[in-house]
């Protein structure tokens, strides 16, 4: 048992998809393989030239401070960060130091089962440096500033995660909440989702902040964030445990060898020499305005995960896949209300039967729609299958018409070209025979050939049934209700 607990806080960049860059109106499409061609006087800092700030940047962010509880200031302001690196010509950048767009917020999370509070420092806009290429051997590096200039905003939580696995979730939670507002993919492994962590020890039941703090970078997935934390705790305990004094330093996170190495130590914190950016004016934010873009918020994913679990009863494992992509919630609505209204139409009340078609959609949502939809990467939205067809196919397999198997390929053909399910059991040929008397014929010239396994099956091999039961589905090329085989078996064997 260990006697140390970390203490973990997270920094966050959103790349948002804005239509512009933050401060000109140069496309805001970073990940465009031609170097240099999304670039303006401005975004590539020539002198004389003046920043616009970008309001749809601006409102995306508050609407991403709303979700997480942010108190949303009044007056905010932009200020020059200033350094020097080749790939930032202006020689500053400009984000936020004292006035950011959102203060103290917080949200819960659930992990492990144990809900817990974690606080939101702030959250502030700023814009993006360029990159620098290093060809190999070259003597010389390259600049592309494709990216100088896209907005991202930036959200500093508390030291309140106490575990590798509560930062991971974190930051799932937040990429599924970016996608909800639709302000950005949030794609970790494109660089839209950005997390640097500070992680430190202190002795269990300890009160106050560690005296030293580390800093990780280059984490590019959420699996690296948990794995690098990871790591970083039983490195920590070592040092602390051979009595070596931890100094506050950067880290970064090296992917294919499971480690952290050293960066830089820092003592005390950089000097960027931040001043009010002066080209730009300050921010006003009216509670009209705020309000307004609040009115904007879709039902955020804890919400909507608490409500299918009530209205659907539905485990919550399978709601929380169907939650995850706010496309698939839709489409999954959509299923689900075509086959409430045939419930009505049929006049339906059996419960269990709306349970189980729920049941059924939400199976059929999340398996194999699933596969298919990442196969082709593809979003629920964007599939050929309309929630009518999806529907029409559940109601089929309900009603015998199609066997579980034949359903599998027919939803793969309704996939490739959208068509009717009806249509396309017809024309493959997939119709299930549930016809008794057709069954019974079947069954008595399988029983009639296959006499030896029909006597073995009366002298108590079970496992002759099986066999049985394949042949009749082979004799009728695959289209009789096996559950019916089944039983006509079970009745002419006794
Ligand atoms: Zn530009």
């Amino acid at each position: 048992m260990s006697k140390y607990e970390p203490v973990i806080g997270l920094e966050i960049h959103i790349q948002l998809n804005t239509k512009s860059k933050m401060f000109c109106s140069s496309p805001n499409n970073p990940d465009i393989a031609e170097p240099n061609t999304n670039i303006c006087e401005i975004c590539s800092g020539q002198p004389g030239t003046l920043p616009v700030a970008n309001q749809e940047a601006i409102e995306k962010s508050i609407l991403l401070g709303l979700a997480l509880n942010c108190e949303i200031a009044e007056y905010s302001k932009f200020d020059r960060k200033n350094y020097f690196y080749p790939d930032l010509p202006k020689g500053y950048q400009i984000s936020q130091l004292d006035k950011p767009i959102c203060g103290k917020g917080g949200v819960k999370l659930i992990t492990e089962g144990r809900p817990r509070n974690i606080r939101i420092t702030r959250a502030h806009l700023e814009e993006d440096a360029g990159k620098l290429i290093h060809p190999a051997g070259a003597k010389h590096s390259l600049v592309d500033l494709n990216r100088a200039g896209v907005p991202l905003l930036e959200i500093v939580t508390e030291p309140d995660f106490k575990s590798p696995a509560e930062a991971r979730v974190f930051l799932q939670n937040l990429r599924r909440l970016a996608r909800y507002l639709g302000i950005s993919d949030a794609d970790m492994e494109k660089g839209h989702l950005r997390c640097d962590a500070n992680i430190s020890l202190r002795k269990i039941g300890g009160k106050g902040l560690p005296p030293y703090k580390v800093e990780i970078k280059n984490m590019n997935s959420f699996k690296a964030v948990e794995d690098a934390l990871a790591y970083e705790i039983i490195r920590q305990e070592e040092e602390l445990e051979d009595g070596k004094k931890i100094f506050t330093q950067t880290r970064g996170w090296v992917d294919n060898k499971k480690i952290t190495t050293e960066q830089r130590v820092k003592e005390g914190s950089d000097d960027y020499r931040y001043f009010p950016e002066p080209d730009l004016p300050v921010l006003h934010f009216t509670k009209e305005f705020v309000e307004k873009i609040r009115g904007r918020m879709p039902e955020l994913p804890e919400r909507k995960m608490m409500r299918f679990v009530e209205e659907y009863k539905l485990p919550e494992k399978i709601v929380a896949q169907l939650v995850e992509d706010k496309d698939m919630a839709g489409y999954f609505e959509g299923v689900v209300s075509d086959l409430q209204e045939w419930f009505s139409a049929d006049e339906t009340k059996d419960e269990r039967l709306i349970k189980k078609q729920i049941g059924q959609a939400a199976n059929w949502c999340t398996g194999l729609f699933t596969e298919l939809l990442n196969a082709e990467r593809i979003s629920a939205k964007e599939s050929k299958i309309t929630a009518e067809n999806f529907a029409e196919l559940l109601k089929m397999i309900e009603k015998g018409e199609v066997s579980k198997t034949a359903a599998k390929e027919v939803f793969a053909e309704m996939f490739k070209t959208g068509g009717d399910p009806s249509n396309i059991v017809e024309d493959k040929g997939l119709k299930q025979v549930s016809d008794t008397g057709a069954l019974k014929k079947a069954v008595s010239e399988v029983i009639a050939v296959n006499a030896k396994s029909a006597e073995d099956f009366r002298l108590g091999k079970k496992q002759a049934l099986g066999f049985l039961v394949g042949k009749v589905m082979k004799a009728t090329k695959g289209q009789a209700n096996p559950e019916m085989v089944n039983k006509i078996l079970l009745e002419k064997l006794k």
